[in-house]
């Protein structure tokens, strides 16, 4: 077969990861040592898709020699590795595997804290040392204290769950989730980080590093803590002030810390945070455990699957700001609207100078995928040396000088959840529009003026005409006779006697010839064909 995805696995990803690509008979996988990028750059223009760790940098010059590529995984979270921008204009599709190392991270920062709050790092140094410290090495219990979680997230949920099974009071602070699922996690919600920091016992990060989250426990944050509060850095480098927290540790302004990350990795081997009494430190162990490997090699492997096979981009962190799940549901949508982009298209001769959507129902989160598919529909054939996809829509219709606008109304359409779509380009503007109806299944219900119902499959024709007896006739006998088949013909007008048009859904391409010889008609305006799939 010549026509499989050829797919470069490198970096030790975990074989069950591999064995999911292996197993699909339209993919084919190279699995090979990481290597200098030299010599990655010799070769990536034969591949569809590279799954990676951190280790190979995917710089912008790797990108643009990879002239198959379609998808960059990467098994793990960070993607510090990859030029997402280059990447996003060529459209290539950058997918990270976030959740699969969640649990791990939370048990680690588990096994820190207990370690901490039982001395259990200084209790193995003094055993190894000959010594019987008994005394010295009393601790607290966790049961009863609060544990304020900084970011709930992924990891901070799991941190939640864990605290409350040690009977530990737990409250949150994270603007960005909502009083619902803090309820759904027994968290309760502050709505202040003063607060957070004010009442935790055990303090502990789960944000993303960021211009707002650098830096955002220093040292008056510390200062506000709690004495004997412990305060946990599992997440990113930066987050706690290093300097602070020695300081804190040093003037026994709190009881304890643990480090997992660290503003430089690796961390100097005279860095003085190695010498601060009561410090807990790790070499990033969070994701480090065979399972974790695992879970984020299968949950790459198969979203990198989805994307070469399926077209399925939503767990691509460059297609849209809608996540996973939220994207499938999504999927009769975005092909509804891809359909009206091809439709819309067709009708508007010339260079599209502008694209609006309008999407009526209760998603508040589709009026932007939904413009990236109807672009994707409105541009298909426009883009030379890559195919045009979610990742690089936005970015093609910028360079093109196409303006764009996507807009939500709140509330249900006529028949269901309905999307137009306004194109304007040369002379001329057009709104097309469709509807989901029930869960999956979409219709075409509007073309200019026109009402209609037609499902946007198969090749569409398109036909303005004069509404004078016989045409239908005409156009069933012409098409009849060069052997195209008719599924459906929806024939509108506005007026008796004035202008009709005619949708007529048919199942294979109309020769041009037979296109020419429509148009040749009196009573024929305009004829336009669209490919629907
Ligand atoms: P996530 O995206 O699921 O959760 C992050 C949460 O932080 C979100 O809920 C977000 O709303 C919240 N947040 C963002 N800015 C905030 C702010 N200013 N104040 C309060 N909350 C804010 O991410 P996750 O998977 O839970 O990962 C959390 C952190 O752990 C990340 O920094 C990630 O890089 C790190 N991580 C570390 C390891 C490790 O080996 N130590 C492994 C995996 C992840």
């Amino acid at each position: 077969m010549t026509d499989r995805y050829r797919v470069l696995v490198t970096d030790e990803i975990d074989p069950e990861g591999v064995a999911i690509l292996r197993a699909h008979p339209m993919i084919e996988v190279f699995e090979k040592p990481t290597r200098p990028a030299a010599e990655v750059l010799e070769e990536i223009g034969a591949y569809d898709a590279f799954i990676g760790r951190s280790a190979t940098r995917v710089s912008r010059e790797l990108l643009q020699r990879g002239e198959r590529l379609k998808v960059i995984g990467r098994a793990g979270v960070g993607v510090d590795n990859v030029d997402i921008p280059t990447a996003t204009e060529l459209g290539i599709a950058v997918i990270n595997a976030p959740g699969g190392n969640t649990v791990s991270v939370a048990e680690l920062a588990f096994g820190v804290l207990i370690g901490l709050v039982r001395n259990l790092p200084r209790a193995w140094e003094s055993m190894h040392a000959g010594r019987w410290d008994r005394s010295q090495l009393g601790g607290v219990e966790l049961r009863g204290k609060t544990m304020a979680i900084i970011g709930v997230g992924r990891i901070g949920s799991e941190m939640g769950r864990r605290a409350r099974a040690f009977g530990m009071h737990v409250i949150g602070y994270d603007p960005y989730v909502g009083p619902a699922r803090f309820e759904e996690l027994g968290i309760e919600r502050v709505a202040r980080l003063s607060e957070a920091l004010d009442r935790g016992d055990v303090v502990t990060v789960h944000v993303p590093l960021n211009a707002e989250t650098h830096g955002m426990i220093g040292a008056p944050e510390l200062a506000r803590l709690p004495r004997d509060a412990y305060v946990l850095n599992l997440a990113r480098g930066g987050v706690v002030v290093e300097d602070a927290l020695v300081e804190a540790l040093r003037t026994k302004r709190i009881a304890g810390a643990a480090l997992d990350v660290f503003e430089h990795e690796p961390l100097a081997a005279d860095n003085p945070l190695r010498t601060v009494p009561n410090l807990v430190l790790t070499p990033h162990l969070g994701a480090s455990t065979r399972d974790a490997q695992r879970n984020v090699a299968i949950e790459a492997c198969e979203a990198v699957r989805d994307a070469l096979v399926t077209g399925d981009l939503s767990a691509a962190m460059n297609a849209t700001s809608v996540g996973g799940a939220g994207m499938r549901e999504l999927r009769p949508l975005l092909a509804l609207a891809d359909r009206l982009g091809r439709l819309g298209r067709a009708l508007v001769p010339g260079a599209l100078t502008s694209l609006e959507v309008r999407y009526t129902g209760a998603r508040a989160e589709a009026p932007r995928p939904l413009l990236l598919a109807a672009l994707q529909g409105a541009m298909r054939d426009v883009v030379e040396r890559r195919a045009i996809n979610l990742v690089n829509a936005q970015h093609v219709a910028a360079g093109r000088g196409i303006e764009t606008a996507s807009t939500h109304v709140d509330g249900r359409g006529e028949l269901g959840e309905e999307i137009e779509l306004r194109l304007e380009g040369g002379e001329r503007s057009i709104r097309v529009g469709g509807a989901v109806l029930g869960e999956t299944h979409g219709r075409i219900i509007r073309i200019g003026p026109f009402r209609v119902d037609v499902a946007p499959r198969g090749v569409m024709l398109v036909l303005r005409n004069r509404d004078v007896p016989g045409v239908i006739g005409r156009v069933g006998t012409l098409l009849g006779e060069a052997g195209v088949n008719i599924a459906e013909y929806h024939q509108a007008r506005l007026q008796v006697g004035g202008e009709a048009l005619a949708a007529v859904s048919v199942d294979s391409r109309i020769p041009q010839d037979v296109i020419e010889l429509l148009a040749s008609k009196p009573e024929i305006l305009e004829v336009r064909q669209v490919e629907m799939e």
